[in-house]
């Protein structure tokens, strides 16, 4: 036995005691031996796709125009199950054909630096800089394949205009172009068979194929890949349990959403049978704006819509604790030292009023299928939705402390009058809020929607192996890549990386190397 098999059943034993076997699948549990190939391959191809959201079908298109054969093993049982159908349809590009046509200032230098910038500089240079290169080849293509009408806007994080928003606000839109092609190249997609097993030549470093498990059947598909296999298996914020369980600070807090098959268990595969060491699995992107409606679900609130027009946060002790201007996920932090660890945004009509007038309900509570009626419902709950015509019964309402928000909205005042917050720095100093009412008030909490951890990879997309080294045959695209946002998710970068990421890997595979 070498050194070298040594020290990776050493790392393969230790993340088992850490736990990562623990939560294994009863799939997973079954098929633990390692091999580099099975006594036959039930189906070759160049590339296998593991996973069907952004990310893998837009590898699966990139593939088969450079010629390959490739096929798709999702664990859901359609793609417009997956994350990237649930999003806000914010995608970050630089380069792209739209910021030419606006004639937005930027470079991909400066994209890179504001995405290591907000992630407190934990990001990893590799996939930060191909994304910033790339990313508006990707959005491009998307765009020529007829995506649905989107305008540019600017998003809290970004010095540059280069945030595309979908005008629908769905990442639906995303999905639609992705289908219609992946429909247009008859490729196919292994619906409800998730990655089971990856089959790794130790002595070459190289993956050879997969294996993947039909739900309903059991029924075993084992295929060779030529070239390489991606995983595009998303993150691992698809259920409270997969989150808890992967990132036990959040255990028991605010409104979980994902797609319900990304729980982490094909990271799991990975580790088991190449030994993949994983990296940055203590970050999540969380939005201190979670409307917890049932559990741990609920919609979320565009807060910034409403402080935009001069509204502002609050805690429970009717207190603001941060300038509200504040990049979004940096606020999350701070809703810990909040007693009962949610806020408030907190306005008078006129603000609520003049916020309404520029967007719809849809897209101020992020669910598009919410509409007045059912905000309406809210209101009269009272729960999380609070609307009086007095100070006294807002504060009955909400359970805020009515002393410390009379003491918050004189100081307020104030300094809006001087044009200085002297509490938190806040610039935009718009409009007074009126004493007399009658006032309006959304109460959130964290809301955790994406994960940042995942797989190590080069430039190219390749996944480093146990001894840091690129494992020849595996790449990542998607939220299973380590390092993309650091310590914070920057609004538009995980969609777009999602993206770039899958057309980048998609065409490196079949040998494009000019990243
Ligand atoms: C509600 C919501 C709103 C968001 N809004 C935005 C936004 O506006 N802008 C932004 O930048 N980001 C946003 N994000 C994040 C962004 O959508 C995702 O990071 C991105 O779409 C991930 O793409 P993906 O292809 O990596 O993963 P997904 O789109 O989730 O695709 C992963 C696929 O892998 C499959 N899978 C999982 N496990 C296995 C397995 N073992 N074997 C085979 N297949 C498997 C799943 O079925 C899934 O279809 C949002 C996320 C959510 C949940």
């Amino acid at each position: 036995m070498t050194n070298a098999s040594l020290t990776r059943r050493h790392f393969l034993a230790a993340a088992a005691a850490t736990g990562a076997a623990a939560a294994a699948t009863p799939a997973l549990a079954a098929s633990s031996q390692n091999a580099a190939a099975p006594a036959k391959w039930d189906l070759t191809v160049d590339v296998v796709v593991c996973g069907a959201g952004g990310a893998g079908l837009m590898a699966a298109c990139q593939v088969y125009d450079k010629k390959g054969s490739v096929v798709v093993f999702d664990k859901s049982y359609s793609p417009y199950e997956s994350a990237t159908r649930m999003c806000g349809g914010l995608y970050t590009a630089y380069g792209s054909a739209i910021q030419k046509r606006e004639k937005a200032h930027d470079s991909w230098q400066e994209f890179a630096h504001d995405i290591m910038d907000y992630g407190s500089y934990m990001s990893l240079k590799e996939p930060v800089e191909l994304f910033a290169k790339h990313s508006g080849e990707a959005f491009d293509w998307l765009e020529n394949h007829g995506l649905a009408p989107h305008h540019l806007e600017k998003y809290a994080g970004h010095s540059n205009l280069r945030a595309i928003r979908q005008e629908s606000y769905q990442g639906k839109d995303y999905i639609d172009v992705l289908v219609k092609e992946i429909k247009n190249r008859k490729i196919r997609i292994y619906e409800g068979t998730p990655l089971t097993r990856i089959f790794f030549d130790q002595k070459k470093n190289t993956v050879t194929g997969i294996e993947a498990t039909n739900i309903d059947t059991g029924k075993k598909i084992r295929v060779r890949a030529k070239r390489g296999v991606i995983m595009a298996t998303g993150g691992i914020t698809g259920t409270p349990e997969s989150l808890d369980f992967w990132v036990p600070s959040v255990a028991g807090k605010g409104v979980q959403i994902g797609c319900s098959a990304n729980d982490g268990s094909a990271l799991r595969v990975a580790c088991r049978d190449v030994g993949t060491p994983l990296s940055h699995m203590q970050y999540i992107a969380s939005y201190p704006c979670g409307v917890v409606i049932s559990g741990r679900r609920g919609p979320y609130c565009r807060f910034w819509y409403f402080t935009n027009a001069g509204g502002i946060l609050i805690n429970k002790n009717g207190k603001r604790f941060v300038s509200e201007k504040e990049g979004i996920c940096h606020i999350t932090p701070h809703l810990a030292g909040n007693p009962g660890g949610y806020h408030i945004v907190f306005m008078d009509k006129k603000i609520y009023d003049e916020t309404r007038k520029h967007y719809k309900v849809g897209a101020l509570i992020g669910l598009p299928s919410w509409n007045d009626e059912r905000l309406e419902e809210e209101f009269k709950l009272g729960k999380n939705f609070f609307r009086a015509n007095t100070l006294e019964e807002f504060c009955k309402q909400s359970g805020v402390d009515l002393k410390g928000l009379k003491e918050q909205l004189e100081k307020w005042n104030k300094d809006v009058e001087a044009k200085n917050d002297s509490q938190f720095g806040r610039t935009d100093m718009k409009t007074k809020i009126d004493m007399n009412g009658p006032f309006y008030g959304i109460k959130m909490y964290p809301w955790n929607n994406l994960s940042c951890g995942g797989f190590r990879v080069t430039d190219h997309l390749q996944v480093l192996g146990w001894d840091l080294k690129p494992v020849k045959g595996l790449y990542a695209a998607g939220e299973t890549v380590a390092g993309v946002h650091g310590a914070f998710y920057c609004g538009g970068n995980a969609c777009g990386f999602a993206h770039t990421s899958g057309y980048m890997a998609g065409q490196i595979v079949m040998g494009r190397t000019d990243v």
